[in-house]
Formats: structure tokens, sequence, C-alpha cells
């Protein structure tokens, strides 16, 4: 299989090529068609997978580039996964011109601030700064259509998992939802079970 049996559009399948993604991993040849055509999914899977690329595919697709604020948030443990995903989001997305920030703790609020003011497409970030950004209201995502949980069994052994429940309080009802999750512990199953719609698909 290729990209283009997904209906990817050709700036998104130029800029793989160019990172050399030539065909979908595993993971992706799951997850894209799912994630593509908006759905909830839960997906176990571990780190190398590729599942950077299957969130970040679909929200490079769904990203509309006149639009200002955020469109799609992404929770993750740690700062090194957001300056990754950031990198590895803006490279898929290089030739829509998307633009993506990151946000994380021990690390100037002033500056992310006024990053935030900037158009950003897409925002990846951890718990607790983006919960203090939307307590500021210096985070806006009245605009935001998806919100993915990366390495969510992480941030429950971190001790994420009351901002990660107080973040989504915030975004709107009708959004799409992607858990990810090496293992899949009751609290993070819980989660899925609050937070997602009913005819969420779970991938392995
Ligand atoms: P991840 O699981 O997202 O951390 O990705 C693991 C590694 O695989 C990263 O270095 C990616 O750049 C790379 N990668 C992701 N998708 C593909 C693909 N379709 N073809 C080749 N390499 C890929």
């Amino acid at each position: 299989k290729t990209f283009e049996t997904f209906g990817i559009s050709p700036e998104i399948i130029k800029a793989l090529t160019s990172l050399r993604y030539y065909s979908p991993t595993p993971v992706q040849e799951e997850v894209l068609p799912l994630a593509l055509k908006k759905a909830d999914i839960i997906v176990e899977s571990q780190t190398g997978s590729g599942k950077t690329a299957a969130f970040g595919i679909p929200l490079c697709e769904d990203a509309v580039w006149e639009e200002n604020k955020p469109q799609a948030l992404i929770l993750v443990p740690t700062r090194e996964l957001a300056l990754q995903i950031q990198e590895e989001i803006m490279n898929i997305g290089r030739l829509k011109r998307i633009k993506v920030t990151a946000v994380f703790g021990k690390s100037s609020f002033k500056t992310q601030k006024s990053e935030l003011k900037q158009k950003s497409h897409i925002v990846v970030g951890t718990p607790g700064r983006v919960l203090e950004h939307l307590k500021e209201g210096t985070l806006s995502v009245e605009k935001v259509r998806t919100v993915v949980l990366d390495e969510a069994d992480e941030m429950l052994h971190m001790g994420f998992i009351d901002q990660v429940e107080a973040i989504i309080d915030y975004l709107p009802k009708n959004r799409q939802t992607m858990l990810f999750s090496a293992t899949m512990p009751p609290e993070v199953a819980r989660l899925a079970t609050f937070y997602m719609r009913e005819d969420r698909v779970s991938v392995k």
C-alpha cells in the first residue's frame, strides 16, 4: 500500500516523500483511514511504530491555513516528546505552511503566550502548562476539532490525569478524540469511557 490509497492530498504526500516515508507503517495503515474520517480511536502502540505520523498526517490534512486559532491539541507527557512531535508535524505540514506551537513547563510562559498569539494551527504540550494557558486565557480552544492524548499511560504514571481531564473539559464537545497508549491501565480505559464517543474504535 502507498499513502495515495488513503486520499491524502498531494502536498502532504510530497512532504512525506521528502521525509522518505514511502509507504505506511502497519499502525499508519490501520489508523489513517479511521482518523481521516474523524472517528474516535484508541490505539495501543509503542513508540517507533510511526504513531506520530498516524495522527500527524490527519491533523495536517484537516488543518485550514486561513483559520488563525488552534484547530488541534496534542497532549504529551514530556517536553522532549512535545518538541519531537512539533518537528515531525511541521515537516509533514510544511507545504501547507502548518504552524505547530509547543508549550511545556520550566520554559518561559511569556514567550509561549506570544507564540500562541501568532497563527497556530496545532498546539502540542504537556498537561500542566497547557492548563495554565487555558486558565490565563492565553490558549484559545474554541476552534479545536481534534484532541490527541499521546502516551496516555505515561501521562497517568506522571500524575497528569486530573490535568488531562480538566483540559478536556475546556474543549468543544463536538470533536474527534484520539488516544494512544502502550498499555491500557484502568485509569486510561476510564478516560476513553468518559471522554470519547460511544462508537470509538480500538486498534491494536
Ligand atoms: P514514532 O513511532 O512516531 O516515534 O516514529 C518512529 C520513527 O519512524 C520516526 O523516526 C519517524 O520519522 C519514522 N517513520 C514514521 N512513519 C514512517 C514511514 N511511513 N516510513 C518510514 N519511516 C517512518
